[in-house]
This record gives C-alpha cells, structure tokens and sequence, in this order.
C-alpha cells in the first residue's frame, strides 16, 4: 500500500532504528531527510559507538524482514544456541536457549549492520542522510529543526537520537509527558578474545559465554573475525566494583580470583582493561512518546533498557514495525497515529525495561542455582505439553512477536503456577488444568 499524498519526515538519528523507520515510511510513499551528529561511519574509521556486537532475534529479525534488508545481514550473523556457562570452579556447561532447532539468537556486528542499514535505505528507498548534523533545538513556531550553524525546516519529527535524546527533552517540555531515569549502579567494560595462533576461536562459537558471580559477571559473544568480544559487568561502587580498580595490580588479582580462565584468553587483561572506558548502564521510562501530531520517539530515546535480555536494539526495531502499521491504519492522520503509538506501545516499552533488569538477577545470579535449573527444565517439559499455551518466558521475549507486556503477564502466571508446584501445593493434574484454564493459546 502506498500513500495517497507524499508527505515529507525528518528522522533525528541513524543509529540502529533511525535507517530502519526511514525504510517502513519511504516504502509506503513518504519522503525522509535523517539528521545524524555523527560523520558517516561508512567513508570514516570510526566505531559505531559502544558494545561491538549484539544479539539479534525475532522482533528485530522481523522489522528487517519486512523492509527486505534481511537477506543481505543474514551471511553476517553468527547463531548462538544457548548459554555456555563457565562455573567458578571451571567447569562448562551449555544451558540451551530453546528447545526447537531453529531457537538461536544471532551475533551481529553492530558497525556493519548499521552500515548495511544505512546503505540500503540509501540506495532502494532513497533515504537522503544528512550527517554531522547534530540537533540542538526544535522551534515550534518557526518549525526548524535548530543545528550547529543552520536552521531547517520541518513538518513531522520522528526522534531516534538515543539515550540522550534531544527529541523527548523536546516533547517533554512541551507536553505533559515526563520521563524517569533509573541508573542501574553498575557499568560495563569491553574487552577482547583474539584469535587463537590458527586464527580460529578460542571458545565454542555457536553460544553466548556467561562466567556468572553474582553480583558482577563477564559474557562474551562471537565475531565474524573468529574473535570474541567480552563484557565485563561490574557494580561501579564498592568492592569488586569499577572504583576498586583502579590499578594493574588489583585488575589481575581481580581476574585471577573471579575469571582464571580468562588470562589465557585475553592477553594482557590489565593493560587493555585500563584502554577502554567505563559504560554506565540504566533505564528510561517515558509515560508518553509523543507531542501532539508533531513529533514522536522511538527507540532508545523511548525506552532506555539494560542490555541483559539481549533486547534494546530489537525492541528498537519491533518500535518500527509498530509504528508502520499505526501510520498505514490511520492513513495520514498523524494525531491518531502518535496517540495510538504512545497508547498502545508505551506499556510494552515499560515491561522489557523491568524484564532486562530482572534478567541481570538471573544471568550473574540464579543460572548456577539449583532451583532455577529445576525451573528451567519443568518450564521445557510444560512447553512440550502445552506448546500453545505455555512459552517458557525466555523464548516469548526472544522467538515470538507477542507484545511485552503479554509475555510480561503470562510469564507472571507460568512463573506462580510452576513455583507452586515445586512446593507441593499443586499436583500435576491441578497444575495441567491450571495452565488450560489461566493461559490462552498463543496466536
Ligand atoms: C553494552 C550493551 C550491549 C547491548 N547489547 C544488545 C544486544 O545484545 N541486543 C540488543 O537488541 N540490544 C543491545 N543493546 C542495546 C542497543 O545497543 C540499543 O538498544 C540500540 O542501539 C538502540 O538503537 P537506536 O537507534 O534507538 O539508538 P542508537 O543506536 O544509540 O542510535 C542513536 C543515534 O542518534 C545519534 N544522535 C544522538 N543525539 C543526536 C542529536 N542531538 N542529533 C543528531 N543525531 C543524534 C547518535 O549519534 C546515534 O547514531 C546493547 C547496549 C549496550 C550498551
């Protein structure tokens, strides 16, 4: 479906999402200018920002499906099957992320896929990128855009400029919408696993390595280039936290203690441990998306997440797909459009927010514990009774489309119904009729 009239966007941001948005709206008729701080990663050496790869699944694997992009970043992709779990005792294990052969997540480099993204958008939907444009002010009078040494005009905005966006401070000033900032206390640091001397990886590619301790962990994932990219996770106060760290010396004690394996790996931890810099890590909740039928956020500018679900860029991109249907529902009428958008898709924002924090528990925490691994199997054994009905929580965020804050509730329910049955207090048939009567088929 194409539109009737073609109306011209401004996107703010070519990050992830913002080529992504641009490729929906340009499919179906519009026209779309994005403004991007950065120089062209494309012609100029540098990174695509912070955290060098990350884990693509369904929501994100669907947006990219339906703008026709896929084929191209699939060769790129590296599955992951599940959890590879280094104990602190050295022992390996794989915990599997789903029971169904086609249940992987995938490791993507962030660079390149911005890249493809961009040149696609570029050269099948004539996306006009417009960079070292950074956004300063929007005037609502003037309807300009304000940058650096020039004003632009404007009709709709659509913001994807990250987790300082300019765009919502926007809205937010000129609405009554209001956001929360929720530092989580703790950062990361990226630190690398080079090859082996055959240059081939020096771990098992096809999994996502955890070494979880509790309240701090380290995970890496694969590359294309047969090295691994780690992330450490620490608190950033208090012992064994980024402030603690502060010298080679306590950096390699640090490891040897926690991490023995991992001196091997990565050569000279101390050394590149003090070259890379801290990651502060939080969440943003926004109880609105939008400003009249203006402006709208999407993305990280909308929902800030901690990246333990391995969900920010995805639910970025499902925010796209979202987004399209609203704008070819309400053909042109952009009041309806953001209202619906901000409604309907708020709440869903919220709830992979409060999942990825729940998430960190459970990766440095509870996968070494014995009552999770007993959770983990009867969660495994339901689904293979009830494979329409009961979804372990895991695989509804990361192998379906359902909306969040569904998997959010049926997990709640799954989650009381299995922990009721561990204690006693319902038998297996109770727990069966219990799962037919709470949960409804998933579409
Ligand atoms: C350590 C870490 C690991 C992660 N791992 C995963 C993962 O495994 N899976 C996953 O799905 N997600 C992951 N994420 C989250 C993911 O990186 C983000 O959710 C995703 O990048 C959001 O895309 P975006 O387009 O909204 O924002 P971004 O990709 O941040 O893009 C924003 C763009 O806006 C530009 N910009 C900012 N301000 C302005 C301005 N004023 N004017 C013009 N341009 C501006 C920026 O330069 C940037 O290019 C991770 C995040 C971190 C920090």
């Amino acid at each position: 479906m194409r539109l009737k009239t073609k109306e011209h966007i401004s996107l703010i941001g070519a990050g992830l999402s913002g080529p992504v948005m641009a490729s929906y709206l340009s499919s179906i008729g519009f026209s779309t200018d994005i403004y991007e701080s950065r120089s062209d990663m494309r012609t100029n050496l540098l990174s695509a920002g912070r955290s060098i790869n990350l884990a693509l699944s369904v929501r994100g694997i669907k947006a990219l499906k339906d703008i026709g992009v896929y084929e191209k970043i699939k060769p790129t992709l590296i599955p992951m099957s599940g959890r590879m779990i280094h104990d602190a005792n050295g022992d390996v294990h794989l915990q599997p992320y789903g029971q169904k052969k086609n249940e992987v997540i995938y490791s993507v480099s962030r660079s390149n896929l911005n890249k493809i993204l961009m040149d696609y958008a570029e050269s099948t939907y004539s996306v006009n990128f417009n960079f070292d444009h950074q956004l300063q002010d929007i005037d609502l009078n003037k309807l300009t855009l304000r940058f650096q040494n020039k004003d632009i005009p404007f009709n709709r905005i659509l913001g994807s400029d990250g987790a300082s966006s300019k765009v919502r401070d926007f809205i937010s000033e000129n609405s009554d919408a209001s956001f929360l900032k929720k530092p989580l206390g703790h950062g990361y640091k990226e630190l690398t696993i080079i090859p082996n001397n055959n240059g081939e990886f020096q771990l098992d590619s096809s999994s996502l390595h955890i070494w979880p301790r509790g309240e701090f962990m380290l995970i890496a994932l694969p590359n294309f280039d047969r090295s691994f990219t780690c992330t450490l996770f620490l608190p950033m106060e208090g012992d064994n936290s980024f402030s603690y760290l502060d010298s080679e010396k306590k950096v390699f004690k640090f490891f040897k203690k926690y991490f023995p394996d991992t001196l091997q790996l990565i050569s000279d931890i101390p050394g590149e441990y003090h070259k890379k810099p801290v990651g502060k890590l939080g969440s943003i909740y926004c109880s609105k998306w939008h400003y009249n039928d203006r402006a709208a956020i999407f993305g990280d500018a909308a929902h800030t997440i901690v990246p333990f679900f391995g969900q920010g860029m995805n639910a970025s991109l499902q925010d796209c797909t979202v987004m399209h249907s609203f704008v070819k529902r309400y053909d042109g009428n952009w009041d309806k459009i953001f209202k619906s958008f901000s409604e309907k898709h708020v709440p869903n924002g919220h709830a992979i927010a409060d999942m990825a924090l729940e998430n960190y528990i459970e990766m440095r925490d509870s996968v070494n514990d014995p009552k999770y691994k007993i959770k983990r199997e009867l969660e495994f054994e339901l689904e293979n009774k009830f494979w329409d009905r009961f979804v372990p929580r895991y695989s509804m965020v990361s192998f379906h489309d359902l909306p969040y804050l569904e998997v959010y509730r049926r997990g709640q329910v799954q989650s009381k119904l299995m922990h009721s049955f561990i204690l006693g207090d319902l038998t297996k048939k109770k727990l069966y009729e219990q799962i037919e009567s709470k949960l409804t088929p998933i579409r």
